[in-house]
């Protein structure tokens, strides 16, 4: 029995990037997605240069920037929006192009577009699967039964293929949890701004049609409930500590749906392949947010998997070389991300004091260099 071509398990940023590529090069491949339906998701993201460069690569950038904001520049504040660092991307776009935030739905429908004839099956999953030597079996719970040349789990931070393949837990918690919101905003702004306060940071980011996304993260015990009751209270309350345009925007909140609360955990795995199965994106190596760059790691996995398989390397060889290609800059960026976090979320006065003199005192040459270097890497 020939397998029946590659399948992808998750519809998220990683897995329609990669069945977005696959098709346009000709190569049919299709996805089974948990979700009963493409419900929006989520609040805002900031797509950075190397995420936009891999979207220009599915003729999907322009898109990307019509559904959102080139943003002009990236500051981080203290808590009352005094600036202690600033990245001007609008100096660094005529080299590396644009940097973006845009409604996650956004993303997802942009990416979604790029190839509407790729077979979706929604609410759907694997519930079985063993890697063999020349295919995949897969037993799906819609019943149906498979063999497939590759078996991509594109699955996202709690990924079912990673528990099926090696079993254990690699989740960690960052010790710091987030809520996040779209509020509308009638300051007309393309500055993301990140505000750092005593274990506490308040980030907004212009997305487009008035509407800000705001992230704002604080120190906390991992898995602390946050009930719907006087759920606005608490978070205003909490980060009432914050000036500039923070009041205003918490005042903005009209329900306790409004927020979207997770713990920021990240995933150390390794490796991320079993023969002919093989994770990418959040399922292989979820990191905090603090680089935002979480998903230009998963369009990046999404685009080198692609070239891989384009260009004839044999199937077995995929996962592995894979793995090659991405593993060292990925684990560079989660542990940037880590590193930023540990300072991002200093709780004592004298440390937050030090911590924004020397902030202030980094010449913002330095900032642009972390841009440089995630525009310029190859992937
Ligand atoms: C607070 C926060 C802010 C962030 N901000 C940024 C940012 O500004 N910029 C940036 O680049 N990154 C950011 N990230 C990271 C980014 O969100 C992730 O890295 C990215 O979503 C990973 O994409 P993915 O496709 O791997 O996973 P996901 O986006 O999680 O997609 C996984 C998909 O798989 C589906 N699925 C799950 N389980 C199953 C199953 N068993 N069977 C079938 N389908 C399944 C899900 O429904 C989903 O559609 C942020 C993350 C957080 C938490």
């Amino acid at each position: 029995m020939t397998p029946d071509g590659i399948l992808i398990v998750g519809g998220g940023i990683a897995g329609l990037a990669t069945a977005a590529g696959l098709s346009r090069a000709g190569i049919p491949c299709e996805i089974v997605e948990r979700a009963e339906a493409w419900a929006p998701v989520g609040a805002g993201i900031v797509l950075g240069v190397n995420a936009m460069k891999v979207l220009r690569s599915l003729a999907a950038d322009a898109a990307a920037i019509a559904g959102g904001t080139r943003l002009g520049r990236g500051s981080i504040t203290d808590h009352d929006g005094r600036p202690l660092a600033t990245t001007d991307f609008a100096a660094l776009e005529p080299e590396f192009g644009p940097t973006i935030g845009l409604h996650r739905a956004a993303l997802h429908d942009v990416l979604r577009n790029v190839a509407p004839e790729v077979p979706v099956s929604l609410g759907t999953t694997v519930d079985a699967l063993e890697p063999h030597e020349k295919y995949v079996e897969v037993r799906l719970s819609d019943g149906r039964e498979g063999r497939y040349r590759l078996l991509i789990g594109a699955d996202g931070l709690r990924s079912r293929i990673r528990q099926l393949l090696f079993g254990d837990e690699r989740i960690r918690y960052s010790g710091y949890t987030c809520w996040r919101m779209v509020v509308s905003s009638p300051v007309d702004s393309v500055a993301m701004r990140e505000m750092w306060g005593r274990g506490h940071r308040f980030g907004v980011v212009p997305i487009g049609d008035e509407t800000v996304y705001c992230f704002a993260v604080a120190n906390a015990p991992r898995g602390r409930e946050d009930p719907p009751e006087e759920r606005l209270e608490r978070f205003r309350e909490r980060f009432s500590g914050f000036g500039g345009q923070v009041p205003d925007l918490l005042r903005a909140l009209a329900a306790p749906g409004d927020l979207i609360h997770n713990d920021l955990e990240e995933v150390r795995q390794g490796p991320w392949h079993d023969g002919r199965a093989l994770l990418i994106g959040d399922a292989a190596h979820a990191m905090t947010p603090n680089m935002g760059q979480g998903a230009a790691m998963a369009l990046e996995d999404a685009m080198v998997l692609v070239e891989l398989i384009r260009d004839g390397v044999p199937d077995a060889e995929v996962p592995a070389r894979l793995h090659a290609r991405r593993a060292t800059r990925v684990r560079w960026v989660q542990d940037q991300s880590r590193r930023i976090g540990r300072i991002g979320q200093l709780e004592g006065t004298l440390a937050c004091r030090l911590r924004n003199t020397v902030l202030r005192l980094v010449p913002d040459a330095l900032n642009a260099r972390a841009l440089r270097r995630m525009a310029e890497a190859d992937v």
